[in-house]
């Protein structure tokens, strides 16, 4: 077993596990996906910490417990397909990917999908397609869904997103509530929404459009170094970027 094998064991047992998350299909998922591939070369050594962490483009990849506990929310058995909005590291989408028959994964900042499709596909997982789009409209195209998990906080609930899931079908959605953002469960039932409050939670805002080609920030890549990137330059802690 090499060292990321190891530091990813540890992280499920130390942070998922002893937090109470107790699906053993999403333990196994996140033991496998190899996450360090998921952050800047230069932060792999962070990967298993328990912190959100700068992927560029001012973004996070979620700490391991809020993947963990989103995932487990949805209850996934294995047949099931996935609509993700908020592709980022593409991260949740491999976890998701190793979870249910297909995933549906929508980015707005077209260069991160890119980069996930890229990651996505070298790591075999032909069953997740990145979309680079503003997903708050979800993908009508491919609907209905079995679940739908929004990584990005919305002031309330889109409700293109609501119609486009199977009855039955849970949407996760972390909501801004003013002073904090809470992560909610809803569930089609037929024409009723039935509402669960999970955790307070802390996600980048959902925002409209795309965000087109912008120029690579240095330090995302292999080539990149602490010196170059602002976003680890100002925060060597990682605190800021301390989101969900
Ligand atoms: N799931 C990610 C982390 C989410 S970060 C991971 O595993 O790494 C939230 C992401 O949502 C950001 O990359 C941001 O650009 C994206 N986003 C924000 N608004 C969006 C929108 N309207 N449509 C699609 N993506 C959006």
């Amino acid at each position: 077993m090499n060292d990321y094998a190891v530091a990813r064991r540890r992280m499920v047992r130390e942070q998922l596990a002893a937090a109470g998350l107790d699906d053993r299909r999403v333990l196994h998922a996140m033991e496998v996906v190899p996450r360090h591939q998921f952050v800047p070369r230069l932060l792999h050594h962070r990967a298993h910490q328990d912190c959100a962490l700068p992927i560029g483009f001012g973004q996070t990849i979620s700490k391991p417990f809020t993947v963990g506990l989103m995932s487990c929310l949805l209850e996934l058995k294995g047949h099931e397909r996935v609509l993700e909005i908020g592709t980022g590291s593409g991260y949740q989408a491999a976890v998701l990917a190793a979870l249910c028959r297909e995933v549906v994964t929508i980015e707005r900042v077209a260069p991160l999908a890119g980069r996930a499709r890229q990651l996505l596909a070298g790591l075999g997982l032909d069953n997740v397609e990145v979309r680079a789009d503003d997903g708050s409209q979800g993908a009508p195209d491919r609907a209905p869904f079995d679940a739908i998990v929004v990584t990005a906080c919305a002031p309330h609930v889109p409700t293109a997103l609501v119609s486009q899931l199977v009855d039955g079908g849970f949407l996760l959605l972390p909501v801004d509530k003013g002073r904090e953002q809470i992560l909610y469960r809803y569930q089609r039932r037929g024409e009723e929404v039935v509402i669960e409050r999970s955790i307070s939670c802390r996600f980048v805002p959902l925002l409209p459009g795309i965000q087109e080609a912008v120029e690579e920030e240095p330090g995302q890549d292999a080539a990149g170094t602490a010196a170059d990137n602002p976003e680890l330059r100002d925060d060597p802690d990682g605190t800021r970027a301390g989101r969900a």
